[in-house]
């Protein structure tokens, strides 16, 4: 969609209009914007959809990171997808990465577990005078 770059949008975004919408969003989000990501910091206000521009609804704006915004309008200007597309598959993907990591991070601490498990069941055999398998 080519409508981010016409002169009509250029102007919107630089107006008291928008500005106002703006500090309205904010209220609406309770005051403490963050990405989907739970970054609080650099977030810009992202239209999932430029139908209602100059009238947006809260439903049409979305806070987001500028890694997320980047990313988000990348995915849309490669894969032609709508903006609420491209939204939706870079939240998806970061929730699914989010959720690998956190299955990677408890796979280690079990591993770890096991491992050290393993190890004083060794060493208790060694102390009762055994016949440990390491020995
Ligand atoms: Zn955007
Ligand atoms: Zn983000």
């Amino acid at each position: 969609m080519a409508v981010k770059y016409t002169k009509e949008y250029k102007e919107y975004i630089s107006s008291d209009n928008w500005r106002a919408k703006n500090r309205a969003f904010k209220r609406f989000v309770g005051g403490k914007p963050e990405c989907f990501c739970g970054a609080i910091k650099k977030l810009h206000v992202h239209h999932l959809h430029y139908k209602n521009l100059g009238n947006e609804k809260f439903e049409d704006l979305l806070y987001v990171c500028t890694k997320h915004h980047q990313q988000i309008h990348t995915l849309q200007r490669r894969t032609r997808v709508s903006i609420v597309q491209a939204t939706k598959r870079v939240q998806f993907r970061y929730t699914r990465n989010g959720v690998l990591l956190h299955k990677l991070i408890v796979a280690f601490f079990l591993f770890g577990f096991v491992t050290i498990l393993i190890v004083m069941t060794e060493f208790i055999t060694y102390l009762k005078g055994g016949n440990p398998s390491f020995s």
